[in-house]
């Protein structure tokens, strides 16, 4: 899970940059609009949180040249106390949500894992694949019913790969997702957590498409 945080409040950036990295979210922060415009269409993210008051391009003008770029990408913008007129102003540009500053950190965590839910198509909390059970709030696995201990990085790309569930991730994606500008991926890296969750999970539930990158499926 890949998001970018597009705030010029060093402090509050600061903040919600920690809280989030704590969760397991791979997190890139940008401090300007027209270089968070410049990311936003050229790489791959899940989410992003967007400050309407911003350096270089406002947030408004941001979102909008997004979405007519034709990006679906869920947006949660953060606005001034009163400020009705921009909150409207930017659900009417394209934002799937909004928050008004000063908020609470698990309030914007809980936000942030319902666009996630929705933009997954997902009504359900859980995600229940191969005999897999991953509840995305308290990041606890199991599998066949038993708990599986994971660190954040092994519990992010089991995460990805089962979003959704059946399909095959390319490497290229999940090294995008799981690594944001200030991780030092090493080129094996992503092997090495594919080969834990096997340990953990089991041997034959990862498949391996060669060329392609990873599917999940009923071990055999
Ligand atoms: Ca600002």
């Amino acid at each position: 899970m890949r998001l970018l945080l597009i705030e010029d409040d060093v402090s509050l950036g600061e903040g919600i940059y920690q809280a989030l990295s704590r969760d397991g979210y791979t997190t890139d922060w940008i401090k300007d609009g027209s270089s968070a415009l410049h990311s936003l269409l050229s790489e791959t993210f899940d989410l992003a949180i967007l400050d309407l008051g911003l350096p270089r391009m406002d947030g408004l003008e941001v979102l909008r040249r997004l979405r007519s770029s034709g990006s679906n990408l869920p947006v949660l913008i953060l606005t001034a106390r009163d400020a009705t007129e921009d909150r409207i102003a930017g659900l009417d540009a394209g934002a799937d949500d909004y928050l008004v500053k000063p908020f609470d950190l698990a309030e914007l965590k809980a936000r942030l894992r319902a666009l996630m839910r929705r933009s997954a198509g997902r009504a359900q909390l859980r995600i229940e694949h191969a005999g897999i059970s991953l509840d995305p709030v308290s990041h606890q696995v199991t599998y066949l019913g038993q708990l599986v201990s994971l660190t954040p990085k092994e519990y992010q790309l089991l995460y990805e790969l089962l979003s959704p569930p059946g399909r095959v991730m390319t490497r290229e994606r999940l090294t995008q997702l799981l690594y944001g500008w200030n991780d030092e991926a090493e080129s094996n890296t992503l092997e090495v957590h594919i080969h834990h969750l096997r340990k953990k999970l089991s041997s034959d539930l990862i498949r391996t498409i060669r060329g392609v990158g990873y599917l999940v499926q009923e071990a055999r």
